[in-house]
């Protein structure tokens, strides 16, 4: 018996867990090599939409995740002051054939983690150089050791240096515009209640979405974005800290439901968005980028997350399509098949119009079957 290919992939993040499940699933010798010493909860909510709840269910995650997270009755836009709606869509399970979820981060991290080998994830091993040589990739690490394998994906988030080595530096977009983002008890709102959809507070120059985390509705979330003058930025995104006066400031004079979840949250982080152009290429040898890495995008359709999880499938799908001598063909295939789509996706999450009013198609958003649609032979060079 031949030996299984083996792939290396960087970041233990949503995309490169994602990826480890699905790349185990045909048969490839898989290992994660996450720069973190251990893996802390982050404070946030996170949308999984018909289109990454698919892949989720079939990577065997779906019912675990059921079990705690909460799904909104529909996708709801509303006027910021009087509260008019200007666009609706329910979203029951049978209309994209997979459900709309809305749970905390840290459970679908932990889902994700849990449901593959603890011992193919290797922490505290920040990746510091790549090296492509006879058909393999030696990756190396800050605390001095070395790793091989036959191919890496680079899933290393906003700040990728997988990217950096194979495309070459730059800098993400920074448009001036910062989240606040707070996930705290329900009970702090004294009583009072949100309404059961995922909804977004349109607002002239600002918005703010607001939805349950948890199936009992014991937990609410918001994300916003906002204007920042002082072109406020940070790499350690996650951790930054917000003030929460500022942010009612910013807020004042939005529908009470609005105020109503800004005045009973106790505190709050802080993140600066960031967003990519498409870059030329997601792959160069045998070492092929993921997710954030290769094409972050801002938070406002909840699709990076998603689009990563869709990555893995495709990857996979690709990946299991060609000889294991011809993993570059395999990821020019994975390129030619998400690259329209996951363009097409910035470029709307970038302008915030998703869902703005009128009557636009999001069958080709939410329907997406990322196990089915069709590989895509790439161009011949
Ligand atoms: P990440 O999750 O960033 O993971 C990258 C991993 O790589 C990290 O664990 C990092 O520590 C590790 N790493 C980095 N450098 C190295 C290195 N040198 N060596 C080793 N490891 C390294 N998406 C949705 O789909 N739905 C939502 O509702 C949604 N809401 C969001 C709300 C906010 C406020 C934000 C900020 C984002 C939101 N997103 C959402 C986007 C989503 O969080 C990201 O797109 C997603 O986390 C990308 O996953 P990833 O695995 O590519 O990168």
């Amino acid at each position: 018996m031949t030996k299984p290919l083996s792939i290396a992939i960087v970041g233990a993040g949503m995309g490169g867990l994602a990826a480890a499940a699905t790349l185990r699933q045909v048969g490839i010798d898989v290992q994660v090599y996450e720069q973190a010493r251990q893996f802390a909860r982050i404070g946030a909510g996170i949308q999984m939409l018909p289109n990454s709840s698919r892949v989720l269910r079939h990577i065997g995650i779906e019912q675990k995740l059921r079990k705690t997270a909460f799904e909104p009755y529909s996708h709801l836009n509303r006027v910021w002051d009087t509260g008019e709606v200007k666009r609706e869509l329910p979203m029951p399970e049978s209309l994209f054939g997979a459900p709309f979820l809305c749970m905390h981060r840290g459970d679908l991290h932990e889902a994700l983690l849990a449901n593959i080998p603890q011992e193919i994830v290797h922490l505290n091993k920040k990746l510091v150089g790549l090296d492509q040589r006879n058909g393999k990739v030696t990756l190396s690490f800050a605390d001095g050791t070395t790793a091989q394998a036959d191919a890496a994906i680079g899933a290393d988030g906003v700040h990728s240096l997988v990217r950096e080595i194979i495309v070459g530096p730059d800098a993400p977009i920074h448009k001036g515009r910062i989240a606040y983002r707070a996930v705290f008890d329900t009970k702090l709102m004294g009583g009072k209640t949100i309404a059961p959809s995922r909804a977004k507070w349109w607002g002239p120059d600002r918005h703010i979405v607001i939805y349950y985390t948890r199936a009992d509705r014991s937990e609410v979330y918001f994300v916003t974005s906002v204007p920042e003058p002082a072109n406020w930025i940070t790499k350690e995104s996650w951790s930054a800290k917000g003030d929460v006066k500022e942010l009612r400031a910013a807020y004042e004079g939005f529908h009470p439901e609005v105020m109503s979840v800004l005045n009973a949250c106790p505190d709050c982080h802080k993140w600066a968005i960031l967003e990519r152009e498409p870059l030329p290429k997601w792959s160069d040898g045998r070492v092929a980028l993921l997710g954030d890495a290769c094409h972050p995008m801002t938070p406002y359709m909840a699709q990076g997350a998603a689009t990563s999880i869709e990555d893995a499938a495709v990857l996979a799908r690709c990946l299991a399509a060609v000889e294991s001598d011809d993993v570059e063909r395999a990821f020019k295939m994975y390129e030619a098949t998400r690259k329209p789509r996951t363009s097409r996706i910035q470029a709307i999450s970038s302008a915030n119009t998703w869902m703005s009013g009128g009557e636009e198609d999001t069958s080709w958003l939410y329907g997406y079957d990322a196990m089915n649609v069709p590989l895509v032979e790439p161009a011949r060079q």
